[in-house]
C-alpha cells in the first residue's frame, strides 16, 4: 500500500488533476495531520479517490476499471469468502481454465492476490478501481446471493408450520449467521441456521414477498438481534368474544384493531406500540374494553376469562417417530390436534389436560 503514495503528488500535478497550491495545501495538511499526501488532498477536497486510483493504475500500467459498469458474475464470487474480498476490496471478474480476473483496490496487495493464485492454482490478472465503489457491489451482491436462502428457510418453514400448534417464528440474527425457531405450545424448536448477515428489514421483505403479514418484536445489543414474529391469517370468523388460538398464523379479527406494534409479554399479544410492518390499517382498543376483544396465544390464556371462543392445535409426540422427526410430522416430531369451540378458562384447561 505504501507504494501508492510515492510520487502521488508529482503524478497528480503530471496528469494536471491539481496545480502547485493544492499540493502545497495537501503538503502542510499532511504535516500537520500526518495524513499520507493522497489522503489529505482527498481530505481537502483538491482530488478523489478515483482520481488517485486513476492515475496509480497509468504509474504502474495496470487497467483502471469503472466498477459502477461491473455486472457481478456470481458464479465466480460464490467461490470466495465474502470478508475476504470486502476486507481487501477485491472484487473478482471472470475465470478461465488458467486465469482469473479481479479489480483489486490495491493492485499490490502481495498478501491477498498470492491467496488467490494458490486457492485457484490459476494466474492472477489484475486490475485497478474505486476501493469504496467494489465494496459497495460487493456487499450488494452477497446480499443478492444470500435473501434467496431466508425466503425459501421462511416459505420451508411457514408451510410445515400450518395446522400445528406453532404460532411464533423466532430469529436470532447474529454477524455471520441466522438461527431460526419455532415456538407454541410451550414447545421451543430450532429448525435451521442459515448463513449470512440478515437484517431485521430482511426478514421483513421476506414476509412481505410471501404476501404474509404479521406481527413482530425485537431487541438488539448490537451485535445481536432477536426478532419474534407472529405470522398473521387474514381471516377470522370470532364472536365478539376474547379468542385463544395457538395455530400457525395468529388470526388477525376484523373487529380487533390495533395502533401499534410492540409486544409486551404474551399475556396480551396484540397490544403494540410501533406501526406494524405489512399493516397499514388499525387503531388501538388498548385502554378500552381490552378483555372484551382480545385475542391470546394458547400459552397466555388469561385464567378469568368466563367463556372464549378457542382454536388451537394441541401436539402430542408423533406416534410414527416418537419424537424424532419423520415424514408424517414434517420433521417436527408432533402431530396435532384441532381443538375449537366455546369454553371458559377453566373448562379449556380441564380438557387440555386430558389432551
Ligand atoms: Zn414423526
Amino acid at each position: 500500500m505504501s507504494n501508492k503514495w510515492i510520487d502521488i503528488g508529482t503524478l497528480l500535478l503530471e496528469y494536471g488533476l491539481i496545480n502547485n497550491d493544492d499540493l502545497l495545501e495537501g503538503l502542510k495538511l499532511q504535516k500537520e495531520s500526518g495524513l499520507r499526501l493522497g489522503e489529505a488532498l482527498v481530505k481537502l477536497g483538491r482530488v478523489s479517490m478515483d482520481d488517485i486510483d486513476w492515475v496509480l493504475s497509468k504509474q504502474l500500467d495496470i487497467p483502471f476499471v469503472i466498477v459502477e459498469d461491473i455486472v457481478p458474475n456470481l458464479e465466480l464470487l460464490s467461490k470466495f469468502e465474502k470478508d475476504f474480498l470486502i476486507g481487501n476490496r477485491i472484487l473478482p471478474l471472470y475465470e478461465t481454465d488458467d486465469q482469473i480476473s479481479i479489480v483489486a483496490e490495491d493492485p499490490l496487495n502481495k498478501t491477498a492476490i498470492g491467496f488467490i493464485e494458490d486457492s485457484f492454482s490459476k494466474k492472477v490478472n489484475v486490475s485497478t478501481g474505486s476501493g469504496s465503489k467494489i465494496e459497495e457491489l460487493l456487499k450488494n451482491t452477497f446480499k443478492d446471493l444470500v435473501l434467496p436462502d431466508l425466503l425459501s428457510a421462511l416459505k420451508n418453514i411457514t408451510e410445515r408450520i400450518k395446522g400445528t400448534s406453532f404460532y411464533r417464528i423466532d430469529f436470532l440474527l447474529a454477524e455471520h449467521a441466522c438461527k431460526i425457531s419455532i415456538f407454541g405450545s410451550g414447545i421451543l424448536k430450532n429448525m435451521m441456521t442459515i448463513k449470512g448477515a440478515f437484517s431485521k428489514e430482511d426478514i421483513c421483505s421476506a414476509f412481505d414477498e410471501m404476501k404474509t403479514p404479521f406481527l413482530y418484536d425485537h431487541a438488539s445489543n448490537g451485535e445481536r438481534t432477536f426478532l419474534t414474529a407472529y405470522p398473521l391469517k387474514n381471516k377470522f370468523d370470532m364472536p365478539s368474544l376474547p379468542a385463544i388460538t395457538g395455530e400457525y398464523g395468529l388470526m388477525l379479527p376484523g373487529d380487533i384493531f390495533f395502533a401499534d406494534a410492540h409486544v409486551h409479554g404474551l399475556h396480551k399479544v396484540f397490544h403494540f406500540d410501533n406501526p406494524v410492518h405489512g399493516y397499514n390499517y388499525f387503531l388501538t382498543k388498548r385502554n378500552t374494553l381490552a378483555f372484551e376483544k382480545s385475542v391470546y396465544v394458547i400459552d397466555a390464556a388469561p385464567e378469568d376469562l368466563k367463556k372464549c371462543y378457542v382454536k388451537i392445535f394441541v401436539p402430542s409426540k408423533c406416534p410414527s417417530c416418537s419424537g424424532t422427526g419423520c415424514a408424517a410430522c414434517k420433521g417436527l416430531g408432533y402431530e396435532f390436534q384441532k381443538f375449537e369451540g366455546m369454553y371458559s378458562s377453566g373448562e379449556l384447561r380441564e380438557r387440555l389436560n386430558k389432551g
